[in-house]
């Protein structure tokens, strides 16, 4: 087992050399789904390759950030979800339905765990480079969607700025597909997501920030407003298009 995770571990490495980001529209769920193939083949959950460099979200997402988002943070949910073989995780289902089963009576390194390997796969894929700081927004039905619930994207921004700057502690700000077919903007303590049976509001998610000081103190110091602003220019709107279209 340690030899393939090895072996996983440097094909992931190798396969961050050379990718542009004309790859991205291609690659985008591929992490997502291959995480259901994964679990479906393998008990062990391992870290799924990013679709571009540690210093391709420059200037925004500074490359000493990503390095350690990446093969620390994220790493270490993966060990500690290996570390608990033992727990009663089902591994014959996508990690997305492992999440939707997550409820109060789980076992918190569980839900801490798999919540955290999850979250930052879905985050990574939602992310693309910018270099050249294009204005970046929604497109197709999501941009269709996100007017008509709140009026202009501009004020879309406004409010999940407000809700991701003003969540307190660590966690993470969502925007959903609720039950009811309407986008709402959500945030969750910790690693918890809303496809959990544990908040009020519920969905299927289509965009997620990680607000942990992990994400941005390097960069940003205590100023979290100033990563928000930065990641509304590295958004990969094609991949949220994907999702809310699915
Ligand atoms: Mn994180």
């Amino acid at each position: 087992m340690s030899n393939r995770r090895d072996f996983l571990k440097k094909s992931s490495l190798l396969g961050l050399v050379g990718l542009t980001s004309n790859l991205i529209s291609n690659n985008q769920l591929n992490a997502i789904e291959s995480l259901g193939n994964q679990a479906q083949t393998n008990d062990a959950f391992t870290l799924t390759k990013l679709p571009y460099s540690y210093g391709a979200l420059e200037p925004y997402f500074d490359k000493q950030t990503m390095e350690i988002h990446y093969t620390k943070h994220h790493q270490g949910y993966v060990d500690k979800l290996n570390a608990l073989k033992s727990t009663n995780i089902d591994y014959a289902s996508t990690d997305e339905i492992k999440c939707t089963h997550i409820d109060k009576s789980t076992a918190v390194a569980v839900r801490n765990n798999l919540g955290g390997h999850f979250n930052h796969t879905l985050f990574w894929t939602l992310l693309k480079p910018n270099p050249l700081g294009i204005a970046n927004k929604p497109i197709g039905k999501l941009n269709n969607a996100i007017n008509a619930n709140f009026k202009t994207f501009d004020e879309f921004k406004i409010e999940f700025s407000d809700k991701a700057l003003k969540l307190f502690g660590s966690g993470w700000c969502w925007l959903i597909v609720n039950d009811k077919g309407v986008l709402k903007i959500v945030t969750t303590p910790n690693q918890d997501n809303p496809l959990m049976q544990l908040g009020d509001e519920r969905g299927k998610l289509i965009l997620g920030l990680d607000v942990w000081e992990h994400a941005y103190y390097l960069k940003h110091q205590n100023k979290r407003k100033d990563y928000i602003e930065a990641w509304w220019n590295i958004i990969n709107w094609d991949g949220c298009e994907e999702l809310f279209s699915k």
